[in-house]
């Protein structure tokens, strides 16, 4: 649709431009779809449910949720071991997915809904540049058009890419994607690589690395050295923490949360129990933190939630564990601290990187460093525009952009901007707990169910 026809009506049935087809916007499509309105899905890679997360080819990479807490709808929490069914698949609901199989089942279920409502749905396998105000609604603008008008704007653009590593260069063995699984494993088979970062993403690229090619070393590096904790087979999952009234802080949670491991320990509960069960009050929480108390949790306690939130399939452990005993992988903390390349040896460069313990001789760094989600020092031409109109901000923590509890953005101005919502990532500033599964459906089928109210997309908040 390119027109620069008047502006939309808001309806029941409205027309909705999603920025962004990896898992957010593909599960707010579906809902739209499955509600009647009609969907444009602007997508750079053309095609919709792989987004970053689910794009590997590599079936090692799992998923790091288990089956049972990844249906892509809130209202039916066995739909994904459904779809396993009717796809063949044996997975049972405390199974790792590998997460191409992911994508097929967003993409299946993105098909069927696409097929079965009323609205019309199109995919534009281009990268959007601009959204202009038109009206009660938007021009969604893409470099090789004059604009596609909606009445709504979701903005799902996801996980952002890392920053490039401070103090290296440019160079072929400097690798900045790590979801390149062709080239990372086209590295020669008796490498030794240095996987910059100690998160998931890290821990997937070693298995990449290593599984295939027994000669070949990694260290990974990140200031901390912490890995992600395995989840466990056998775990108990109800574990209730009461939250007190009155004011919270960063300090306070912390020991909350330790008095209510140990106090499960005493029962014999493992602490996962105690942080799988803050998960649903995690929002509210930090919605209730002043901001001084969320930059005390982001500076002090962030990084040990992390690790015990955000768990790794015990099969990938176990081979973590095996890799290191077999000498093949080393994990430090201290990060990087500074890199030359010796020119001489055999004509090739070696590049060389000073870690904590010394100077290691690599043959490839690989940047794991996680999405960088600061929209201040982005590139990004669509941030960038839509900064400029004022139409998003950043949040105080520049972990994403400003939104209200229920995905609204908040302009540069402090308002919020009508039909103008956000679904995933970017909302990590504004409810912390936005960037996985569980939360991204909720958020979908509740921006779907906003939008198609009738109540023209104006907001409460
Ligand atoms: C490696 C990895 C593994 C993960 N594993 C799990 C897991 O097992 N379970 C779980 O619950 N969560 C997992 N997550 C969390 C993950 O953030 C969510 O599950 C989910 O994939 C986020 O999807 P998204 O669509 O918001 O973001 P993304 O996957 O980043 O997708 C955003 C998409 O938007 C597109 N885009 C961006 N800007 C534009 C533009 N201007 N124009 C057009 N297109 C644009 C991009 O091309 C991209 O495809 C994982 C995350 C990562 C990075």
């Amino acid at each position: 649709m390119t027109t620069d026809a008047a502006p939309p009506t808001p309806t029941s049935t409205p027309t909705v431009a999603i920025i962004g087809g990896g898992a957010s916007g593909t599960l707010t499509a579906i809902n739209l779809l499955r509600r009647g309105a009609s969907v444009t899905l602007f997508e750079s890679r053309g095609e919709a449910g792989y987004g970053v997360a689910y794009s590997t080819t590599d079936g090692r990479h799992l998923l790091n949720v288990r089956a049972n807490n990844m249906s892509g709808f809130p209202d039916d929490r066995d739909d994904l071991l459904d779809w396993a069914a009717e796809a063949g698949i044996e997975l049972g609901p405390i199974d790792f997915l590998p997460r191409r199989d992911y994508a097929r089942y967003l993409r299946d279920r993105l098909a069927s809904a696409a097929e079965g409502g009323p609205g019309a749905f199109e995919i534009v396998g281009e990268t959007v540049i601009d959204v202009e105000p038109v009206g009660a609604g938007f021009r969604v603008l893409t470099s090789d058009d004059e604009g596609h008008v909606a009445d709504a704007v979701v903005l799902a653009y996801g996980n952002p890419p890392p920053q490039p590593l401070a103090g290296l260069p440019e160079a072929p063995w400097n690798l900045s994607d790590p979801w390149d699984v062709a080239r990372i494993s086209a590295l020669p088979v008796d490498a030794t690589v240095l996987v910059v970062g100690t998160g998931l993403t890290a821990v997937d690229t070693t298995v990449t690395l290593l599984d295939d090619a027994p000669d070949r070393r990694v260290i990974m590096v990140s200031r901390h050295g912490l890995v992600p904790n395995p989840h466990v087979d056998d775990q108990f999952t109800s574990w209730v923490t009461p939250i007190p009234d009155g004011p919270l802080t960063a300090d306070g949670i912390a020991s909350l949360v330790r008095d209510q491991i140990e106090h499960a320990a005493r029962l014999g509960v493992d602490w996962r129990a105690v942080i799988d069960g803050l998960r649903g009050p995690t929002q509210s929480i930090w919605r209730r933190l002043p901001e001084p108390e969320r930059r005390r949790f982001r500076e002090v306690y962030a990084r040990e939630w992390e690790v015990r939130r955000h768990r790794m399939a015990p099969r990938i452990a176990a081979l973590l564990d095996a890799y290191r005993a077999e000498g093949r992988l080393e994990i430090l903390g201290g990060g990087v601290l500074g890199s030359r390349v010796d020119g001489a040896r055999n004509g090739t460069a070696q590049p060389v990187i000073t870690l904590a313990d010394g100077d290691r001789e690599v043959t490839a760094v690989i940047n794991c460093t996680g999405p960088s989600p600061d929209i201040t020092r982005t590139d990004n031409p669509l941030l960038l525009a839509l900064q400029k109109r004022g139409l998003i901000a950043p949040d105080p923590l520049r972990l994403g952009i400003d939104v209200t509890e229920d995905g609204h953005a908040i302009g540069a101005d402090g308002s919020v901007v009508p039909n103008l919502l956000t679904v995933g990532p970017p909302c990590k500033g504004a409810l912390y707990e936005a960037t996985a599964i569980p939360e991204i459906r909720g958020q979908a089928a509740s921006v779907a169910a906003h939008l198609t109210s009738g109540d023209g997309g104006s907001t409460s908040d």
